[in-house]
Order: C-alpha cells, then sequence, then structure tokens
C-alpha cells in the first residue's frame, strides 16, 4: 500500500513536471524582465489612487473642480467679416491651493501671422499641388486671425499686467488667489474671422458666391480660462491644432448682436424670444414644442431664400444664457432655415433643432432633426438623461465639430439638389457624433488636450450604437434586412490600421499631436476595443452598466484615463488590465489561431514516455498501480478503432468505477489534443468552433486568462462522443484578428482574406 502510494505520487510528480515544462517552454521570457505578462496589474502605469480620486474610480472625498462665469457681449461685423467681444470672467477658485495667476487660453492666436502651428511640420516638395494649397503655401500671405487684446483689467478698471505665449496668456493677479476665493476681470478682443472652407478652422465662415452672404459657425472666439487641476495642475499645453480643448464649467451671459435679418441660436437659453422672433416665429415654435415625430419649420426655405437678398443694416442682439456649460458656441447667417422638434428624455422635453442653408436641402430637412432626436434618446439610455434643454445641429461645409447643445455638420446634395448615399450618411454618421459630443466631452468632461481618445472612442464606440439604433428606427433610410453602414466600430474595420506599418502606429494613450493617424488612433481603435469589450470579453449587460456607472459618476465632472479603467472594473468585477494594458498602451495586435489536432486513443499500454520513466526508475510494470492511458494516433493514421478505444474504456470503468459511478458517466470515443497559437501581442477571449462529423457544431469561449502562463501557445484536449473535423478560431470575426489564413483546421486551402487585402492595398498608400 505504502509502495504503490510512493510510486503513485511519484507519476502524479512526473506528470506534473511535465505539463510544467511545457508551460516554462511557451512563456515569453526577456532577459531583465521578471514579469512580462500582459496579465500584471496596471501599478506601474497607472496614477496613485488618492483623495482627488478614489482607487475605485469614483471622484474622491477632496474631489474639487474650479469654476469660470462668463458674461460677454458680441458683436459680429458681417461687411467685414470681423468679430468683437467684451467679456468679465468670474474665476472661483474652488482648489486647495493658491493661485498666483490665472492663465486663459488664446486659441485663435493658432491663426495669428506669427503662429508657430505651421512651423513645426518638415516640408517636402509634393508630387502635385491642388491649386488652392498651391496658392495658400506659395504664393499667399499667412492670413492674420490672431486675437487683438484691447485690455485686461480688474472690476475697478485698473489695468492688469499679463504676457501671452503664443495660444496662452497669463494674468498675473495683484494678490495670489486663496482657496475659496473668486476674482472677476475684464477683457476686449476683436479678431478677423476666418473662412473655415479654405483653412479647415474649427470655426469661422463659408462666403456663398451666388448670393454674396456669409454662414458663421462661431467657437472659440473668446478668451477661454484653461482648466486647473489635481491632475495637469494648469493645463497649459499650447493649442497646436490637433489636441482640442480643456475647459472647466460655468455659468454664461452672452448676448450677441448681428444684422436685423439674422437667424441664430446658440449655447443656452434664448432670453429674449419674443423680441427677436416674428409673431409667425413663436406661433410655429409653440407648434414645435409639442410636436414629437416631426419637425416644425420655424424659418422656412421660402422666407430664408427671401432674407437672403436684405443685407438689413439694421442690428439685433440675441440674449442667451447657459448654466453648467464648459465652452460656448454659436452660428448665425441670414441663408438659415430652421426646424425642431420636442423629444422626451426622461420625464422632460428636450429640442431637437437644425439650421441650415438652403443649399442643405433636402437632405438636410428629411434627416438632420430625425438624426439628432435619434441620437439623444441611444445616449441618455446609455449614460444619462441629456440634461441640457435643447440639440442644434448646424449644416456647415465640411465641418464636424462639437460645443454644448451646439454642433457643425457636413453633408452637402449636389446642386441640383441630389445625393449619394455616401452623402447620406455621411451626413447622418456627422450629426451623431457630433451631437453624442454633449455627452463626451462637452458633460463628461475629460481633458481632450491630452487624450484624444477619452472625447473622440468614447463618442466613436456610442456612435455605433446610435448609428445602428437609426437604422433600426428608420425603414425609409436602412431597409429592414440591413445594418446602417457604419464606418467605424466593427471589429474588421480597425484590421487595416492595427496590421499596419508598427513605425506609424502609436498606442491609444499618446497625446493626439503625436499620433501618425488621428482618425484610427483616437476614433476608431478606441471605438473599436469598447465595442470587442461590450460584445465579446464582458457581454453588454456587464459592459453597459459599469459605461452607465462611469458616464454618472463623472458628469459635470474632469475624469481622467484610470478614472474609466478603474470604474469598468469597479463596476463589472472583470478584471481589464490586460485589455487596458494590450489595446491602450501599446501597438501591438490580435492574431491567434489553430495550430494543430492530434487524435488519441484509450490504452491500457503505457506511453512511450511512461515507458521511459519506468525505465530509468529500474521499475517493472507490475509496480505501477493501474493507470489508463492516451495514446497518440500513429502518422499514418494507425491507432485504436473507436470500438476498440471503447473495450479499454469500458474493462477500465469496470476495473475502477462502481456501478453507480458507472451509471452517471460519458462514455467519450474520440479524445484530441488541439494546439492553438497566438503570434499576436494581444491575449483575447479563445472563441473556437468544433465541426464534427455528422456535420453538428459546437462553441466553446475559453476566458483570456488561458494566455496568462503561456503567450504563445495553448493546448486544449477534448475527449467526444463524435469524430471531429473542423476547428476554426474567431468564426465570427469579433476579435480583429489580422491575420485568418490561420484561424481554421484543417487549413483552408483558398487564399485568406486578409492576404487577399493586403494584396489590394498594395501600391496604395
Ligand atoms: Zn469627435
Amino acid at each position: 500500500m505504502y509502495k504503490i502510494k510512493h510510486v503513485f505520487s511519484a507519476i502524479l510528480f512526473m506528470v506534473a513536471a511535465v505539463v510544467v515544462a511545457q508551460d516554462d517552454s511557451t512563456i515569453t521570457k526577456e532577459p531583465g524582465h521578471t514579469n512580462q505578462s500582459k496579465f500584471r496589474q496596471m501599478y506601474e502605469e497607472f496614477a496613485t489612487p488618492n483623495t482627488y480620486r478614489s482607487a475605485s474610480g469614483t471622484p474622491g472625498p477632496d474631489y474639487y473642480q474650479q469654476q469660470a462665469d462668463y458674461k460677454m457681449d458680441i458683436e459680429l461685423d458681417d461687411k467685414n467679416a470681423k468679430l468683437y467681444g467684451k467679456e468679465t470672467i468670474t474665476y472661483h477658485n474652488n482648489s486647495p491651493d493658491v493661485l498666483e495667476y490665472l492663465w486663459v487660453q488664446l486659441d485663435q492666436n493658432v491663426r495669428a501671422k506669427d503662429s508657430k502651428s505651421p512651423l513645426r511640420n518638415p516640408s517636402r516638395i509634393a508630387v502635385a499641388y491642388q491649386p488652392a494649397t498651391f496658392t495658400k503655401e506659395y504664393m499667399s500671405e499667412p492670413f492674420d486671425g490672431g486675437f487683438n487684446i484691447e485690455y485686461v483689467k480688474d472690476t475697478n478698471g485698473k489695468a492688469l499686467p499679463y504676457t501671452i505665449n503664443r495660444t496662452m496668456m497669463r494674468i498675473d493677479l495683484p494678490t495670489p488667489l486663496a482657496s475659496g476665493e473668486k476674482f472677476s476681470f475684464d477683457i476686449k478682443w476683436w479678431y478677423n474671422i476666418p473662412d473655415h472652407t479654405v483653412d479647415r478652422a474649427r470655426s469661422g465662415y463659408e462666403y456663398f458666391e451666388k448670393d454674396g452672404n456669409r454662414s458663421y459657425v462661431i467657437a472659440q472666439f473668446f478668451p477661454r480660462m484653461a482648466v486647473y487641476n489635481d491632475v495637469e495642475g494648469w493645463q497649459n499645453h499650447q493649442f497646436w491644432g490637433s489636441g482640442e480643448f480643456a475647459l472647466p464649467f460655468g455659468n454664461y451671459e452672452v448676448n450677441i448682436t448681428v444684422p436685423a435679418d439674422h437667424i441664430l441660436d446658440a449655447t443656452g437659453e434664448l432670453l429674449n424670444r419674443k423680441e427677436v422672433f416674428s409673431k409667425t416665429m413663436m406661433e410655429r415654435y409653440e407648434r414645435a414644442k409639442k410636436s414629437y415625430d416631426k419637425p416644425v419649420l420655424i424659418v422656412t426655405q421660402e422666407e430664408a431664400e427671401q432674407a437672403e437678398k436684405g443685407f438689413s443694416e439694421k442690428k439685433k442682439t440675441w440674449k442667451f444664457k447657459a448654466e453648467n456649460v464648459r465652452d460656448y458656441g454659436f452660428a448665425t447667417s441670414r441663408k438659415f432655415i430652421w426646424d425642431m422638434q420636442a423629444v422626451k428624455i426622461g420625464n422632460k422635453d428636450v429640442m431637437a433643432v437644425s439650421l441650415y442653408p438652403k443649399e442643405g436641402n433636402p437632405l438636410w430637412e428629411e434627416q438632420s432633426t430625425k438624426a439628432v432626436a435619434s441620437t439623444l434618446k441611444t445616449y441618455s439610455k446609455h449614460t444619462f438623461d441629456y440634461p441640457y434643454h435643447k440639440a442644434i445641429s448646424v449644416h456647415a461645409k465640411n465641418q464636424g465639430m462639437e460645443y454644448p447643445m451646439i454642433c457643425w455638420n457636413y453633408g452637402r446634395p449636389n446642386e441640383d439638389g441630389t445625393y449619394s448615399d455616401r452623402v447620406k450618411f455621411g451626413m447622418i454618421s456627422v450629426i451623431i457624433h457630433e451631437v453624442g459630443h454633449n455627452f463626451f466631452p462637452m458633460i463628461v468632461n475629460s481633458d481632450e488636450r491630452q487624450w484624444g481618445w477619452m472625447d473622440e472612442g468614447l463618442d466613436t464606440f456610442m456612435q455605433y450604437l446610435a448609428e445602428q439604433q437609426f437604422g433600426k428606427e428608420n425603414p425609409s433610410v436602412i431597409a429592414p434586412h440591413e445594418n446602417y453602414p457604419s464606418r467605424r466600430g466593427a471589429p474588421s474595420k480597425i484590421v487595416p490600421y492595427m496590421s499596419g506599418d508598427q513605425s506609424t502606429l502609436a498606442p491609444i494613450m499618446s497625446n493626439p499631436e503625436n499620433v501618425y493617424q488621428l482618425g484610427p488612433n483616437a476614433y476608431g481603435k478606441p471605438a473599436t476595443a469598447l465595442n470587442i469589450l461590450r460584445e465579446t470579453v464582458m457581454g453588454p449587460e456587464l459592459f453597459d452598466h459599469a459605461f452607465k456607472t462611469y458616464a454618472q459618476r463623472w458628469m459635470f465632472k474632469h475624469p481622467s484615463p484610470e478614472d474609466f479603467f478603474r470604474t469598468m472594473e469597479d463596476a463589472s468585477a472583470v478584471d481589464l488590465d490586460w485589455f487596458w494594458r494590450s489595446w491602450f498602451y501599446t501597438t501591438d495586435y490580435v492574431d491567434i489561431g489553430v495550430k494543430d489536432v492530434k487524435k488519441y486513443y484509450v490504452s491500457d499500454k503505457p506511453t512511450p514516455q511512461m515507458e521511459e520513466y519506468i525505465a530509468a526508475n529500474n521499475m517493472s510494470p507490475s509496480d505501477l498501480p493501474p493507470l489508463v492511458y492516451l495514446s497518440e494516433e500513429s502518422e499514418d493514421g494507425e491507432g485504436k478503432t473507436p470500438s476498440e478505444s471503447s473495450q479499454t474504456l469500458n474493462a477500465f470503468m469496470m476495473d475502477n468505477l462502481t456501478s453507480e459511478q458507472r451509471a452517471g458517466v460519458k462514455e467519450p470515443k474520440y479524445f484530441y489534443e488541439v494546439t492553438f497559437e497566438k503570434p499576436g501581442g494581444i491575449p483575447m477571449p479563445l472563441i473556437v468552433e468544433y465541426t464534427y462529423a455528422d456535420g453538428s457544431k459546437e462553441n466553446v469561449t475559453f476566458p483570456p486568462e488561458i494566455w496568462r502562463k503561456s503567450d504563445k501557445e495553448v493546448s486544449r484536449v477534448m475527449a467526444t462522443q463524435k469524430e471531429l473535423v473542423g476547428v476554426v478560431v474567431d468564426p465570427k470575426a469579433e476579435t480583429a484578428d489580422i491575420d485568418t489564413s490561420n484561424n481554421s483546421w484543417p487549413k483552408k486551402a483558398e487564399e485568406s482574406d486578409f492576404n487577399k487585402f493586403k494584396q489590394s492595398i498594395q501600391g496604395e498608400n
């Protein structure tokens, strides 16, 4: 008894040793790095939690944020395309720190004559030039679009010393601003408004040659407070052009004076509607507030076309008030057609609004407000009820840009009013995207200057869900059997980027100024990553709850990346460090395949390794306890037939199991060892589809942790009633696997899609 026990534990030990040895041989170990596992926790990468930001991902007990309130009088000089403004900023220091100076952002200085933005990029002679580019590059003086600051004064009229460093202005305070104190000051400024269609500005005018009018979409138009917080101190990284904005919340009172025949809408509640609306407009507006199924025109196309001819010399002032917004934007033109409808969000009515010149029709009257309404509903469902009272979509050529309650969107039909599907879906998608930005980053107020993905990635992910929902709701746009043609979000869409030349890739966790391809980097890849996280890694139920928790924890606050990463784990109990590490902190890609399938049969004869062990230990087979073996089928397919294998299995059962135990067990006929390989750096769930000789299929998903100790290769043994004839990894293409040529056993003879794809893009750049 003792001896048998001894031998048996020796055998167990040996078996265990063999298994460990196999594991060890496949773990990637680099010299000097003891733990390269993608599954190690993110202690080194994440900021240490503190009383401002908790380890759970919530705002901590000492979390604070600054507040900046604005009172502004703005005047548009339409004839000369100049914008004048006077503002009083009241800055509340809610931080525990004493501030010696304040930083104010002068974004328009990116277009100053002496801007360094055009100088930071190397240039080479191009193969060919578009006439407009050639003229601008080599034949024109730079546009003089910087801020002209007339004064910076305290509220007693005393000049405050200030220093302008390009797009940032430091205002030196007469006495340091203590914690809990506030400081008010005035700035007067003006600047030349750029033609946004020429230099791709986020703000400016479009000139319509035929009628001599301009249509303005105006933003980043006033000196704005920079963010001061526990993560960055002052966020005064210069505005170069790609990294967008970081702004504190505050309350705004804004009076905007424009030609009297302009139609204008803006961030905030219109306070003097009766002064600026005609009686007819008021009546239509009252109707629109009760119209939940379709928009009501406040200004018709006929009226807009009439107004285009006016060029009134009179002025009108539109007065707005906005609470708890991080920015301000407005659109104005005598060309605008205006429609709106009500949307129920929770127990509140929100107005979905569109402004567009006749050049946007008929597309805009058909789709814009409908898209706004649908977006508000879908995003609210996944985050929080949209808290503002309206959301406006403004048509502006080539634009796609967002501000609180208002955004600019492209999508222009041909001159005869016809349009392609590409224009239509491009327009609906950009509206969904830009209206969606109300949630990220206008309300969940992340730092765009530092992290492009926190707003663009989360928004593009939500955009995908909203587009699919829009498609389902609108059979006139998307046939019931079709899906909305989303440009980003589906796993396959990111494969060309992630499989691209590594020297042109950057991790998602990069500053927007330093990435090579901002679109795929900050929009496409994080959107796909979150989509995969939702569909394949966590499942919609766990994901949706965690995502909503993040949105609700950080609405009207300033989250950091860790706050997002931590909340997603905190609310779901899914360890995602491996996922963040691989998808967000590296440029690795997914490539998982099936390498080999070996067939085994049940045997009572020792396997060759066991024979070796017996010989090495001077034992005889009779020293062994009763054991059962799985022997590999020989190269030429020789092995026991299933019925012979069954006889051995039956004998094993008779010898080792009671009749009661025998009644409760399965009797598998086939045994396989399936080996999977992982040439890609990203671990993912191992999704496997087994096909059997009778044509039936079985799907098994192994958790991503199957790769935790063995990064390159893992095997799984399976015992089945049916003969295995096929193995496919990731059968529904849900992991963004970049090379599917290794995804099948037996190997598919025909060329893989990936290779076909690679060949198809050769020659393109
Ligand atoms: Zn965006």
